[in-house]
């Protein structure tokens, strides 16, 4: 499980995370939404390791990790441009974390085999990132997410560089791995039809609070406020 209590980021003055308590279960799809601007990936940066809160604690199976460096975390984070090294082959990107923890060669590779069979690319290896479509990136790097078998999936917005008809399908795989997997997700998104389809629970944020926390039928059918009503579109 991967919590928050009270987790806090001032930039400039202002909070773009504001006192944010959050408890993600188990093997949970929790989906964090909420308009531009509104601290969604702040939240994650800060969960991920990437950005130091101003304060509050973040804890990982109950035990504190704010001061812990990203790779000490054990997540894996994957982000809206992907971030795949151009100059690597799809092989080599999604060995990256492996060989950086200095695993054995044949362990590697069995590792990305397995990686690469599981989301379809085992005859893509041997390209560069650029030799790829954007639905064949997005895919490399999930792969290389979940090579290191991590406690947890850290996703911001990583379908928003698909088209639309490829988003769909991207939507729906994305759940069924994520099913298969039964790894902790968290997912950052704009997008309500997005979160609405592919979150366990959701949690719609606004000037870096969380103004409800639910299932997609609660907070679609009981809105906690007019602001969630009006983000999500629920029926007056
Ligand atoms: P988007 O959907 O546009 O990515 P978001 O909900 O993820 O938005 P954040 O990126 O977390 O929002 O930003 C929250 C607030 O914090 C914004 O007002 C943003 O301008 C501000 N902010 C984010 N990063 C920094 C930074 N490094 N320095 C100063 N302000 C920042």
């Amino acid at each position: 499980t991967v919590e928050t209590r009270a987790i806090t980021k001032r930039f400039d003055g202002s909070n773009a995370v504001d006192g944010i308590d959050l408890a993600v279960r188990e093997a949970e799809f929790l989906v964090l939404l909420g308009p531009s601007g509104s601290g969604k990936t702040t939240l994650l940066r800060m969960i991920a390791g990437l950005e130091t809160p101003t304060s509050g604690e973040i804890l990982v199976d109950g035990r504190i990790v704010t001061e812990l460096p990203p790779r000490a975390r054990k997540m894996a984070m994957v982000f809206q441009s992907y971030a795949l090294y151009p100059h690597l082959s799809v092989f080599d990107n999604i060995a990256f974390p492996l060989a950086a923890q200095r695993m054995q060669r044949d362990a590697i590779a069995q590792k990305v085999d397995w990686a690469a069979t599981l989301f379809g690319i085992a005859h893509l290896l041997a390209r560069k990132p650029r030799q790829l479509s954007g639905g064949e990136r997005q895919r490399v790097a999930l792969a290389r997410a979940v090579v290191r078998e991590p406690v947890a999936f850290l996703l911001d917005e990583p379908l928003s560089n698909l088209d639309a008809k490829l988003r769909t399908s991207a939507r729906d795989e994305l759940q069924q791995f994520q099913r298969r997997l039964a790894t902790t997700t968290i997912y950052v998104t704009h997008d309500q039809i997005e979160a609405l389809g592919l979150g366990d629970r959701v949690a719609i944020l606004d000037h870096g609070r969380i103004h409800q926390l639910g299932t997609p039928q609660q907070v679609y059918e009981h809105p906690a406020d007019i602001f969630v009503a009006t983000f999500i579109g629920s029926p007056p």
